[in-house]
């Protein structure tokens, strides 16, 4: 296994559900907790060996080279009876690992879930600016690597998902992790959600436009979908002011920026550069308490 994909498998199962259903419903309608620091200049960490894509190469999964021919579909993967998902999987079947660590022990995944799902190594990371005990919204949660993240760091996940056969897909993934317990699986709308909800973090990861989403110079908020990135900022910001966001690598940095200024006073801001075996993968913005202080970078 990669060092970089060698996150840990999830905590036990809790004994009981009901500390986690008790705390979802008492922060359902509660009043959001602000929590203001000074605000920082922008600033990105990369990691060791820093070095910066160059236009064209590959970036996230779906740009990766072609597996050898032998290296087809996940055969013990019941999607992979999908035709769609044997070739997808076919193509980024080296990735499997990097996607998810614990991936031969049964995860599944759909066509767009082999090239849209955060890395492990990305994921665990993210995950590692939550508290343990926070509760967290996964606003787009697809096949579910995000959300078994957040959960295997000891928070407590609502997974918002508008696509049911995901929903089922991230459930599976979920107990292959052995953290079920600890996410509350909803098939919805984020947007329509949003207004009804509260928690302590926000995980956004919104659909970056597909894998043509490279082929611009510079990724504008307005490319996300389905709304804008200011839209889909706002409605986190109704749910918690600690917000985490998932960008194209080539996200306009400014206009990432401006998103702090949305609050008043603006909220603590940081960009990391998210790096996998030395590729790029994505910026990661973190907002509010989810920021490190300067000094930590
Ligand atoms: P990408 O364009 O980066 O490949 P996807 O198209 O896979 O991203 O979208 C990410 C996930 O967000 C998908 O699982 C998709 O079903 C889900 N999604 C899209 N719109 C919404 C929404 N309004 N509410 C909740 N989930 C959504």
């Amino acid at each position: 296994m990669a060092k970089a994909n060698a996150a840990p498998p999830g905590p036990r199962r809790r004994s009981r559900a009901f500390p986690f259903v008790h705390r979802f419903f008492r922060l359902v309608g509660a009043t959001a907790t602000k929590t203001f620091r000074r605000r920082r200049r922008l600033t990105a960490r990369s990691t060791r060996n820093r070095r910066v894509a160059r236009p064209g190469e590959p970036n996230r999964p779906e740009e990766a080279e072609q597996p050898p021919e032998q290296a087809v579909g996940p055969a013990r993967d019941p999607d992979a009876a999908d035709a769609d998902t044997t070739v997808v999987a076919g193509k980024y079947w080296a990735h499997r690992h990097s996607l998810f660590s614990l991936y031969d022990r049964g995860v599944r995944m759909d066509p767009e879930g082999w090239y849209s799902a955060t890395p492990e190594s990305v994921a665990a990371l993210q995950a590692a600016r939550a508290a343990p005990g926070d509760l967290v919204v996964d606003a787009f949660a697809g096949c579910g690597g995000n959300s078994i993240q957040f959960a295997a760091r000891g928070c407590y996940v609502v997974a918002v998902e508008i696509d049911p056969r995901k929903v089922e897909l991230a459930a599976h993934n979920a107990r292959v992790y052995g953290v079920e317990d600890r996410i509350e699986f909803v098939v919805g709308d984020f947007f329509r959600l949003a207004p009804s909800l509260k928690a302590d973090l926000v995980f956004l990861s919104p659909p970056w436009g597909g894998p043509s989403y490279i082929q611009a110079p510079v990724y504008t908020l307005d490319m996300l979908k389905p709304k804008d990135g200011y839209a889909t900022f706002q409605a986190a910001q109704k749910i918690a002011p600690n917000v985490i966001m998932f960008l194209p690598r080539t996200v306009d940095m400014s206009q990432v920026e401006e998103l702090s200024w949305l609050s008043c006073p603006p909220l603590d801001f940081e960009i990391e550069e998210s790096y996998v075996h030395h590729r790029l993968k994505g910026i990661t913005a973190y907002f509010g308490r989810t920021a490190r202080p300067p000094s930590d970078h």
